[in-house]
């Protein structure tokens, strides 16, 4: 990973870069070439370990711990 300076400061985020506003107003992940929803969550996931999500805005990579959002595949029970 390449690091450069940002002229703005980083967000308390951690996971600066986005250039939204409001900032990271999405995230998508990118799993066995299979895009899924995810949202930040307070720590690192088997996912998010493994794999990347972006910003669905800007596509600016999130560093940050995030978990996948759980859409039930139409289970009409
Ligand atoms: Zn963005």
């Amino acid at each position: 990973m390449n690091r450069r300076n940002t002229r703005a400061p980083a967000p308390a985020s951690g996971a600066g870069g986005c250039t939204c506003t409001p900032a990271w107003p999405a995230l998508t992940a990118l799993i066995d070439d299979t895009p899924y929803t995810v949202t930040p969550a307070p720590s690192h996931s088997p996912a998010s370990a493994l794999y990347l999500a972006r910003c669905t805005g800007c596509g600016t990579p999130y560093l940050g711990p995030w978990k996948r959002l759980v859409v039930p595949p139409s289970q009409a029970a």
